[in-house]
C-alpha cells in the first residue's frame, strides 16, 4: 500500500520533469477529466479563473480546442484588480457575484491577514472562550497532547512573533512570552464567502466540476492534497482537475509566454533575468486589491501602496474607514492592522515607486 511519503516522492519526481513533458501531461489530464465527467458521467465542466495562473489555464484549455460552450470559464471577477477584470471580460469569463460585500465580511468576521492558515489559528486565539483548548495549546506551544501522541509540531504552532501579538487570552500556555491582544479581528473566512461559496453554488446549479489553476509549488493550503491526490481527483466530496499541479513558477510563466496570454497590468510584464529566470515586473501574485494575505513579506511598494497610487479615494476608505470599532465607535481600517503587525504603509517610498515602474 502506498504511504503519504510514496505519493510525495512520486509527485516531487513529476515536478522535476522537463517543461515540455509537464505541458504534454497537463494536456492529457485536461482531456481525461473532460472524458470522465462529460462523456462518462454526463455532467459538465468549467474553468475557475482568477489571476495569472488560472488565466493561463484558460488559454491552455482553449488552445486544446475546447470552446466556451464546452468548457465555460467563471470567476469572482468583481474582486480582482481592474486590469484582471478587463482581461476576464475579453476572455468571456462569466462573472460570479458574492452575496455579501467585502466590508461586511471584514466588519463581521475580521481582516484576512498574514496567511489563510495563520489567520485561522489567530481567530481561534481571539476567542477567549474557545472550546478546542487542546488545539489552542498546540497553537501556543506545538505540543499536541494525548490526541497527538504527545508529539511536537512546529507546523501547528504559531510562530512566537504572532503569538506575542495575538495570544493574549492564552498567555498562561506560554508564560515565557509576553502576549497581547489586537484591537481588531482576524479571519480566514473571507475567500469562502467572497469566492468559494458563490463559485461552488454556480457549480452545483450547473452540475459542473472545475478545472483549477493550482500548483503545489505555491505552497498554498492545498499543497499536500495536490501532492497526494495528483492532477485529476474524483473524491467523495471533491471532484476537480488541476492539470498544472506539478508545475513550478517558471513553467507557468513560460507557458503564458508560449500561449501569448494577455498579462494583466497588475503583473506588469514577464521578463527574463540574466540568469534565465522568468519573472513578472510588478506583482508576482495577485489576490484582491486589499487582501492582507502575504502582506508582511511583500516588499514596498506593496499592494496598498499601489492602490494609493491608482485609486487614492478607495485607498483612503480601506485604510481608515472600512470598519467601526465596536468599543469606541471610531472608524478604522487596514492602517490599524498594518501598524500592529509592523508593515509600513503611510509614506510611499517615492523613489522606489518610480523605479518599480521601470524595472
Ligand atoms: S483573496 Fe483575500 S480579500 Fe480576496 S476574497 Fe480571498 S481572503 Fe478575501
Amino acid at each position: 500500500m502506498n504511504t503519504d511519503k510514496d505519493y510525495i516522492k512520486r509527485f516531487v519526481a513529476m515536478q522535476k520533469l522537463p517543461y515540455e513533458v509537464k505541458v504534454k501531461r497537463a494536456e492529457q489530464r485536461v482531456h481525461e477529466f473532460y472524458h470522465e465527467i462529460v462523456d462518462t458521467r454526463e455532467k459538465n465542466v468549467h474553468i475557475s479563473v482568477g489571476g495569472l495562473d488560472s488565466l493561463t489555464l484558460l488559454y491552455f484549455i482553449r488552445s486544446l480546442g475546447y470552446s466556451e460552450k464546452e468548457i465555460p470559464a467563471i470567476g469572482a471577477t468583481v474582486l480582482e484588480h481592474k486590469s484582471i477584470r478587463k482581461i476576464h471580460k475579453q476572455a468571456g469569463v462569466i462573472p460570479i457575484y458574492p452575496n455579501i460585500s467585502k466590508h461586511e465580511i471584514i466588519q463581521e468576521f475580521g481582516f484576512p491577514v498574514i496567511s489563510k492558515a495563520k489567520a485561522k489559528k489567530i481567530s481561534l486565539l481571539q476567542d477567549p472562550n474557545a472550546d478546542k483548548i487542546t488545539f489552542i495549546h498546540a497553537i501556543m506551544t506545538g505540543d499536541m497532547g494525548k490526541q497527538g501522541n504527545y508529539q511536537h509540531s512546529e507546523k501547528i504552532k504559531l510562530p512566537d512573533k504572532w503569538l506575542k501579538k495575538f495570544g493574549g487570552h492564552y498567555q498562561s500556555h506560554r508564560p515565557d512570552l509576553c502576549c497581547q491582544c489586537a484591537n481588531f479581528k482576524v479571519s480566514a473566512e473571507c475567500c469562502k464567502y467572497m469566492k468559494e461559496d458563490p463559485c461552488d453554488n454556480w457549480a452545483k446549479e450547473h452540475s459542473s466540476y472545475p478545472y483549477l489553476g493550482l500548483m503545489a509549488s505555491e505552497h498554498g493550503q492545498r499543497e499536500f492534497a495536490l501532492m497526494k491526490n495528483g492532477c485529476n481527483y474524483y473524491g467523495k466530496d471533491t471532484i476537480r482537475s488541476a492539470p498544472f499541479a506539478p508545475f513550478m513558477r517558471q513553467d507557468i510563466l513560460q507557458l503564458a509566454l508560449d500561449l501569448e496570454v494577455p498579462i494583466p497590468g497588475a503583473y506588469g510584464e514577464i521578463k527574463r533575468k540574466s540568469s534565465g529566470e522568468l519573472y513578472t515586473t510588478k506583482a508576482q501574485r495577485t489576490g484582491c486589491d486589499i487582501c492582507g494575505f502575504g502582506i508582511h513579506i511583500e516588499k514596498r511598494p506593496h499592494r496598498f501602496d499601489r492602490l494609493r497610487e491608482e485609486e487614492p479615494k478607495a485607498w483612503h476608505y480601506w485604510m481608515y474607514e472600512v470598519c467601526i470599532d465596536e468599543i469606541t465607535g471610531e472608524h478604522y481600517g487596514w492602517g490599524r492592522v498594518l501598524d500592529y503587525i509592523g508593515v509600513g504603509w503611510e509614506d510611499i517610498p517615492a523613489v522606489q515607486m518610480n523605479l518599480f515602474d521601470f524595472i
